[in-house]
C-alpha cells in the first residue's frame, strides 16, 4: 500500500525542547528548577539581560545537543557558534536571543515513525541550541485578555529546537512523530516530557503544494493533531471559494479547536542575525567520540530486542518500549523469572488500557514501582508493584485465577492507589478459580433457571450459549473459567 497524499499536504514542525533535567539554565547558575518556583525568584542579572553582564556556556547543554544530534542519526558539526536573534517583546528583556543561525550544532538527522503506508521516514533539517525567553501570562484568553503578566523564571533555561522537512503527510503522522520524538528523547534523559512546557510545537502546514501557514506555540501532542485537521479544512474551504492563502503565523485556540491569525510571517531577514560577541565559535567535534559513549539504548534498539530475547509480539515490543519508564519496569519484572510472553501481555494490554482508560500516564519508575500522572500533568498517588505482576502472572498461568478475575486484580491495585497486594485482594474478593464442581453445580442452576433461553438454544440460537455463559460468571463473579463454564453448559444442554 502506497499513500499517495491525494490533497498535496506538506506539514513541516519546528519543535523546542527545554533540558529542564539540567540543573542550571544556559548561561548562568540560575537553578532549571523553576516550575514551583515563585514568578521570577529564580532570575539575576545575566537571565534578566542587564547591561553589563557576559554569558558563560553551559557545558552540558552543547554534550545534551550532541547526544540528540546522535540519537536523530544526523551529523554534527566540527565547528558551532552562536547568533543573535533581535526582535524586541516584553519576554525578552535583552533585546535578542541567543540562537543559532548557520551553523548549527547538528544537520541532516531522521526519524523513523508508523506512518500511513508503512514505515515513513522523517527528515530532520536541523536541531541548534537556543535560550528560552521568558513567559508571558495573559489574564484571560490572549484575544481578550485585559493585561499581561511576566516570568523570567525560564528566561534563559536552554532549549534544543529540532526542525524537521515537510515530511509529514497527515495530522496523524504528526503526532507519531512528537509522539517518538518525545519518547527518544527521555530514553536521553536530558528533559521530563511531563513538566509543563518541556516539548512547545510550530506546525507548518499547506494544502495543494501550495503557501504554507505556521501555527505557534501548541503545547500538547493531541493539540497538533487537531490544529492541523482544522487549519488544513481552513485551508480547503479558502481555496474551494476562489480565496489564495497568504503566508501568515496563527494561534491554535484550545478551547475552541479553531486558529486565529496573529500576524503575517517576519522574513528572517527582519531578524538581523549576526554572530554573538560574547560566545566564541566552539569546535565540538573532540567531543563526539566521549558524548556516544552515553548513549543508551534507543527505542528502535530496544523494540527489536524485546522481540528477540522475549519472544513477544511487534505490538507488545512497541507498546512496552513506547516509554522507557515502562521498558524498565518490564525487564524488571521478567528479571524475576516470570513468563516473558504473559508478563507482556497483562503489561502492555491489560495495565496500560487500565490506566488509559483512568486518564493516567506513566511518570517515573523508582526501580520497584510505577507513579502516575492525571493527564492535566498533576502528580497523583497511585502507582503499581514490580511486585504485583510477579505475583499475579504465575497465578494466571498456573490456571489458580481466571483472566477475569486477574483483570479485576490489576484494577483492585490501582483502586487502592498501589497498597494492597495481589494475593490480598485475591482473599479478599474471593477471587480463587472456582473448582470444577462449583462449576458444574452452578451450570446446573443456570440451566434450570433459564428455561427461555435454553429453549431458544436448543431451537438452534447459537447466541444463546454466550448468555447462558455470562450467567455462569456473574453467579460466580467472575471466579470460573469461561472455557470451562463453556463445556460443562453444553455437556448439561445435550444431557
Ligand atoms: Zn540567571
Ligand atoms: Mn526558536
Amino acid at each position: 500500500m502506497v499513500y499517495e497524499n491525494p490533497e498535496g499536504i506538506k506539514i513541516g514542525l519546528e519543535i523546542h525542547v527545554q533540558l529542564n533535567k539540567l540543573k542550571t539554565k544556559m548561561f548562568c547558575g540560575c537553578s532549571s528548577d523553576y516550575h514551583n518556583a515563585a514568578p521570577n525568584a529564580q532570575t539575576c542579572p545575566i537571565c534578566l539581560g542587564l547591561p553589563g553582564t557576559l554569558p558563560v556556556l553551559n557545558k552540558k547543554a552543547v554534550e545534551a545537543a550532541i547526544k540528540v544530534g546522535l540519537a536523530l542519526e544526523g551529523e554534527i558539526a566540527e565547528e558551532t557558534q552562536f547568533h543573535r536573534k533581535n526582535y524586541f517583546y516584553p519576554d525578552l528583556p535583552k533585546g535578542f536571543q541567543v540562537t543559532q543561525y548557520d551553523f548549527p550544532i547538528v544537520s541532516k538527522g531522521k526519524v523513523v515513525i508508523e506512518g500511513e503506508d508503512g514505515e515513513h521516514v522523517i527528515g530532520i533539517t536541523r536541531a541548534h541550541m537556543e535560550e528560552d525567553p521568558g513567559k508571558l501570562v495573559h489574564l484571560g484568553s490572549i484575544e481578550k485578555s485585559k493585561g499581561v503578566l511576566i516570568n523570567y523564571n525560564r528566561s534563559g533555561m536552554s532549549l534544543i529546537e529540532i526542525v524537521t522537512e515537510p515530511d509529514i503527510r497527515t495530522p496523524k503522522e504528526a503526532r507519531r512523530f512528537l509522539d517518538k520524538l518525545r519518547n527518544i528523547l527521555e530514553y536521553l534523559d536530558i528533559f521530563d516530557g511531563n513538566l509543563e512546557g518541556a516539548m512547545r510545537v510550530d506546525a507548518n502546514v499547506s494544502v495543494y503544494w501550495g503557501t504554507r501557514v505556521e501555527i505557534k506555540n501548541i503545547s500538547s501532542h493531541k493539540g497538533v493533531e487537531r490544529a492541523l485537521l482544522y487549519e488544513i479544512m481552513r485551508q480547503k474551504n479558502v481555496i474551494r471559494h476562489g480565496g489564495k492563502i497568504i503566508q501568515e503565523t496563527r494561534h491554535y485556540d484550545e478551547g475552541r479547536g479553531v486558529t486565529i491569525s496573529l500576524r503575517t510571517k517576519e522574513e528572517a531577514e527582519d531578524y538581523r542575525y549576526f554572530r554573538e560577541p560574547d560566545l566564541m565559535p566552539m569546535r565540538v567535534v573532540g567531543w563526539i567520540p566521549s558524548v556516544r559513549e552515553t548513549l543508551p539504548e534507543l527505542p528502535d534498539a530496544k523494540h527489536a530486542r524485546f522481540i528477540e530475547e522475549y519472544c513477544i509480539t511487534d505490538m507488545h515490543a512497541r507498546a512496552l518500549t513506547s516509554k522507557i519508564m515502562l521498558a524498565d519496569f518490564y525487564e524488571s519484572i521478567c528479571a524475576k523469572g516470570v513468563d516473558p510472553k504473559i508478563a507482556a501481555t497483562w503489561t502492555a494490554d491489560v495495565l496500560l488500557g487500565e490506566l488509559n482508560y483512568r486518564d493516567l500516564a506513566i511518570s517515573s519508575y523508582d526501580g520497584k514501582k510505577i507513579f502516575f500522572l492525571n493527564t492535566k500533568g498533576m502528580k497523583i498517588e497511585n502507582s503499581f508493584k514490580v511486585s504485583d505482576m510477579v505475583e499475579l502472572v504465575p497465578l494466571f498461568a498456573e490456571g489458580k485465577i481466571s483472566d477475569r478475575s486477574a483483570v479485576e486484580v490489576i484494577r483492585s491495585i490501582l483502586d487502592s492507589k498501589g497498597e494492597k497486594s495481589p494475593f490480598r485482594i485475591i482473599e479478599e474478593k474471593g477471587l480463587s478459580k472456582a473448582e470444577d464442581d462449583l462449576v458444574s453445580k452452578v451450570v446446573a442452576e443456570t440451566i434450570a433457571e433459564n428455561t427461555g433461553a435454553v429453549q431458544d438454544y436448543l431451537g438452534g440460537a447459537e447466541k444463546s450459549l454466550n448468555f447462558l455463559v455470562g450467567q455462569v460468571m456473574k453467579k460466580t463473579k467472575g471466579t470460573a473459567d469461561a472455557k470451562t463454564a463453556r463445556e460443562f453448559l453444553l455437556k448439561g444442554l445435550k444431557g
